[in-house]
């Protein structure tokens, strides 16, 4: 069964421009309610395409769901003259409900749903930006094949325990949720001597579980200390349809597991590496059998929207630029900061390690090395150090593919509200007596020199987690594939960000960012 998006677009469109107009004029009191001027098109279900994407008629999506087609979209690469035009160009598309795929090298290539209307609206509210067509027709160039590929794939699930142990057969494809969560739980019963798992860290609207690994080698390399380790918080999966992302961070999670390189034991030995490897678990079910594209999680929404963009639901400036109040949006912000009980979750796991010094959130695509802000266009205290781990990041990941990788500030991308890395970066810790933090032992050690007795709880250096985004494969080629990356790239991909991380995680545990 399928059905087939149709196009309300210029309709829609025609009400939405009315919000463009409201905001390029500077008229806030009429962007603060897009939902209302909105409201006439949601009640015409059969015409709208925010309606058909999200309607009620999907339901939940356990089991079987309506395919959702994308005939007549095109991926369209917008050009502004000048840099400088770009944040209004966001703003822009924001307010169009424009599905934004990439950013890169001054370029914005976007879904657009009728190509001519899009080109309407740019020649009357920005003439300066060049449209170019990327993909003419969605559909029928990037998920015809895709859909073909699934509809004769068979299930790896009876045989997730053999390729357990063959990595080349399990990273030569993309993975159901099943078949990730089953292979995880096989990968710590084999390595119980590295590898903690928790099934059930928090609970989705849909009622599936989100898991966590936790990583470390529990004999410390250094037999004459009991100091405790540092800590590694890694995501992946925030984002449904890049399952690039799913796939490094299993690639990741498998290495830390079963690799003797020393680079992983002598990590292992002195920090824990946390892992949620999927955090939108409803997302990512329902790319697999009803919309490729999907990006939110799967709220439903009491007036028939679904999903939040729980990149955009972290209490942090939530709310602010760069995000929707409009819940048919692809960057909806969500009815409240923290409402989500995916980010819920990964705040709860990130808030139980007292000791984490560096976070990573695995993205797709760009390839693009994000370090905080994203809410303001001030730097952050850290952003000198910031930018030299970036950038070297770039340059490890480069020795091996020849890939590039744009190390860049969040905010000179585009501006972002409520998300994962913001978040992460503004929570300190205070640290003391850590294994391999020499400054803060010599602190702790002056305190015992100078009063008899240690630090009191609480004391001690204020550390501030390094925090980035790694938006992976492909950069913006010219033919896509965009979010529909080959299953080819899985292991290059890997390949060339496991060195990144083992290299982010050791400068982090070296060298804290202290307050
Ligand atoms: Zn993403």
């Amino acid at each position: 069964m399928t059905t087939t998006k149709r196009v309300g677009w210029l309709a829609a469109a025609s009400l939405a421009l009315l919000a463009a107009v409201a905001v390029l004029l500077g008229n806030h009191a009429v962007q603060a309610a897009p939902a209302a001027l909105h409201a006439p098109i949601l009640h015409d279900a059969a015409t709208s395409q925010w309606a058909m994407r999200h309607g009620a008629h999907q339901g939940k999506t356990h089991g079987k769901h309506l395919r959702v087609h994308y005939h007549g979209h095109s991926l369209m690469r917008l050009s502004p003259a000048r840099s400088a035009d770009l944040p209004a160009l966001h703003q822009l598309l924001l307010d169009l409900n424009i599905d934004v795929w990439s950013v890169r090298d001054g370029h914005v290539d976007v879904r657009a749903a009728d190509a001519h209307a899009l080109k309407a609206a740019l020649h009357r509210y920005m003439p300066s930006v060049r449209a170019r067509t990327l993909v003419a027709d969605i559909e029928t160039q990037l998920l015809a094949h895709h859909w073909r590929a699934m509809d004769t794939r068979v299930s790896a699930k009876s045989s997730v325990a053999a390729q357990l142990h063959d990595p080349k057969t399990w990273f030569s494809e993309y993975h159901d949720l099943d078949e990730i969560y089953e292979w995880y739980q096989l990968l710590a019963a084999a390595h119980k001597d590295r590898v903690t798992l928790t099934r059930n860290v928090g609970t989705t609207h849909e009622g599936r579980e989100i898991m966590a690994l936790r990583f470390t080698n529990p004999v410390s390399a250094n037999a004459n200390t009991t100091l405790p380790k540092k800590q590694i918080y890694v995501q992946g999966g925030i984002h449904a349809r890049e399952w690039i992302g799913h796939a490094t961070t299993q690639y990741i999670a498998y290495h830390l597991a079963t690799s003797d390189d020393k680079k992983i034991t002598s990590l292992l030995d002195e920090a824990e590496v946390v892992i949620v490897p999927v955090l939108n678990p409803d997302g990512y079910v329902y790319t697999w059998n009803g919309d490729r594209l999907w990006r939110k999680n799967r709220r439903a929404d009491a007036r028939g929207a679904f999903g939040v963009d729980l990149n955009r639901n972290y209490p942090t400036h939530w709310g602010e630029a760069g995000s929707s109040k409009f819940p048919y949006s692809d960057t909806y912000m969500g009815p409240s900061a923290g409402s989500e009980p995916e980010v819920q979750a990964s705040m709860a796991v990130f808030n139980s390690l007292p000791r984490v010094v560096a976070a990573l959130d695995l993205h797709a695509y760009s390839q693009l090395i994000l370090r905080p802000v994203g809410w303001t266009r001030k730097d952050p205290t850290h952003e000198a150090q910031h930018a030299a781990v970036g950038a070297a990041m770039a340059r490890i990941i480069k020795n091996v593919h020849g890939k590039d990788y744009i190390s860049e500030k969040e905010i000179d991308l585009y501006p972002v509200s409520g998300g994962a890395t913001d978040w992460w970066y503004e929570q300190s810790r205070p640290l003391k007596n850590l294994l391999g933090n020499k400054g803060v032992q010599v602190e702790e050690e002056e305190a015992m020199k100078k009063h008899k007795k240690p630090l009191p709880p609480g004391h001690g250096t204020i550390v501030r987690p390094y925090s980035y985004t790694i938006e992976l494969r492909p950069s913006s080629e010219w033919w896509g594939p965009g979010f529909v990356l080959d299953k080819r790239e899985i292991i290059p991909t890997g390949e060339e960000i496991l060195p990144a991380f083992l290299y982010y995680a050791r400068t982090a545990i070296e060298n804290v960012l202290t307050e």
